[in-house]
């Protein structure tokens, strides 16, 4: 019984961590940009930024993750 307890809370949490990367994600464009210190230039990009989003046309979802402050 035990293994498949094991299993079960594996799964649960792999699913939590692929909930989460999904929840807050940028896009392509807008990782590179960031790698590089930059912000990504593309309209639709910053249009979504200024929501405090990511960029759903270039693969991003959610909410842009912000440093607490
Ligand atoms: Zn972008
Ligand atoms: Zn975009």
């Amino acid at each position: 019984m035990k293994s498949i307890t094991t299993f079960i809370a594996a799964s649960l949490f792999a699913a939590g961590v692929a909930f989460a990367a999904a929840e807050s994600k940028p896009g392509k464009c807008c990782a590179a940009a960031a790698k590089d210190g930059k912000k990504c230039e593309h309209k639709c990009c910053v249009e979504a930024a200024a929501k405090g989003d990511n960029c759903t046309k270039c693969g991003g979802a959610g909410k842009i993750a912000k440093p607490a402050k």
